[in-house]
């Protein structure tokens, strides 16, 4: 507690700082008892100083179990403000020109890609060519070939590879898993998932095919798809999927604006979603079982996260996800933990394929059957 407080005052009223205020409003520690700890701690580097490479920074001086302690940006003056916020030494920081040289730095455990989408690929390649554990941003890759390389490179570098999955340690969202396994809602018959919010500016990677690979099922559909595979416990067999498109200036060819897609699970249970980037307020999951049902929204959000059931309203504690996500992997990489739900790059390839075999069904009309 005393580094947190040490930390605390020497924050100054840079961005950094104010993210850190954000972050901590409504979560906090407040609802986390930190028992003491003197197991090891997974020393990070954060690749990528941008919007959410700034909220995972911030969460993690509240982590216990993992530290930042480097950067990889191509700014400059983004490292200066960063090593005045959290006392990082300038021996541990790199651009993406002279990163390859982490590999002679034994204070660094793991590298946190958070880059646009179209530099993962390459970007855990090298960090894990450096043997380095890798820490990847959603969607891992652009597609489930690249994935896959990615998932074989870590495996013959002998290093772990996570994705920021930070949905599968929220606690409202464990509960529902935990009531859909002791059979609370019966057998499963439906998931509904909404995910979207109107992007802005025409301009920015998410809207840029190479960097993307594609549009808001890259970015946002993904936590439906991924949803709809944790809340009902099964691998989609079918998919049938449309796509609607209002301005095609804005999103151009591969570039979706808003799809409507559909599964057909081995139980017989289907799941009807939609992925936007021109709609606000849609971040909805709702679970139909024979004996009862879940509903969350928000689902997916930086939270709080807020559920109910056919028993009532969930009121597991609210949290930092990403605080407890980097808590949590540390415990995978040094400690070998189960996560309740996996973040292994190999659960990454699953949603990469189903992400292709939509784009497939929307280009075709037809409905595509997926190997399991
Ligand atoms: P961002 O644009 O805010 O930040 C991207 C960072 O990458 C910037 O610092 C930018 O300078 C850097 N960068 C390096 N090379 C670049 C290049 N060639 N072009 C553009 N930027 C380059 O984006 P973001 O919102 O932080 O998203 C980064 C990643 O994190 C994405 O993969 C995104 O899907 C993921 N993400 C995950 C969550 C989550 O909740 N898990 C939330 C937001 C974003």
């Amino acid at each position: 507690m005393n580094s947190r407080r040490n930390f605390l005052q020497k924050l100054g009223a840079s961005a950094v700082a104010l993210q850190l205020a954000a972050v901590s409003t409504w979560a906090d520690d407040k609802n986390t008892v930190h028992q003491p700890y003197a197991g090891p701690v997974l020393r990070v580097a954060i690749m990528g100083l941008g919007s959410y490479g700034t909220r995972v920074g911030a969460a993690m001086q509240y982590c216990t179990k993992a530290k930042l302690v480097g950067l990889v940006s191509g700014s400059p003056q983004k490292i200066e403000n960063w090593r005045g916020s959290y006392d990082i030494p300038a021996k541990n920081c790199y651009n993406y020109d002279n990163f390859d040289e982490i590999k002679n730095n034994p204070d660094i455990d793991a590298v946190y890609v958070i880059t646009p989408n179209g530099l993962h690929h390459d970007h855990v390649i090298r960090a894990a060519k450096a043997g380095k554990h890798v820490i990847c941003e959603k969607p891992m890759a652009l597609n489930p070939k690249q994935g896959q390389e990615m998932v074989d490179f870590c495996q013959r570098a002998g290093v772990k590879l996570l994705v920021g999955y930070r949905m599968h340690f929220e606690p409202k969202t464990l509960e529902v898993i935990r009531m859909r396994k002791a059979g609370e809602f019966g057998k499963i018959l439906f998931f509904q998932g909404l995910c979207g919010f109107k992007i802005g500016d025409p301009k920015q990677w998410r809207l840029n095919k190479q960097l993307s690979g594609g549009g808001s099922l890259m970015d946002i559909g993904i936590y439906a798809i991924n949803g709809s595979r944790y809340m009902t416990g099964e691998e989609p067999l079918w998919v049938t999927a449309q796509e609607t498109k209002t301005d095609p200036v804005k999103f151009k060819e591969g570039v979706d604006e808003t799809i409507q897609f559909q599964f057909g699970f081995p139980s017989g249970a289907t799941a009807s979603c939609l992925s936007t980037y021109n709609q606000n307020n849609l971040d909805k999951f709702f679970l139909n079982g024979e004996k009862g049902w879940a509903e969350m929204q928000p689902s997916t959000n930086y939270g709080p996260i807020k559920g109910r059931t056919h028993k009532g309203e969930l009121n597991q504690p609210v949290t930092t996800h990403q605080t407890v996500q980097m808590d949590e992997f540390s415990d995978i990489i040094f400690n070998g933990k189960q996560p309740p739900v996996a973040v292994d790059g190999n659960e990454a390839v699953k949603d990469l394929k189903i992400i292709e075999a939509i784009y497939s069904a929307v280009k075709t009309g037809k409905k595509l059957e997926l190997s399991s």
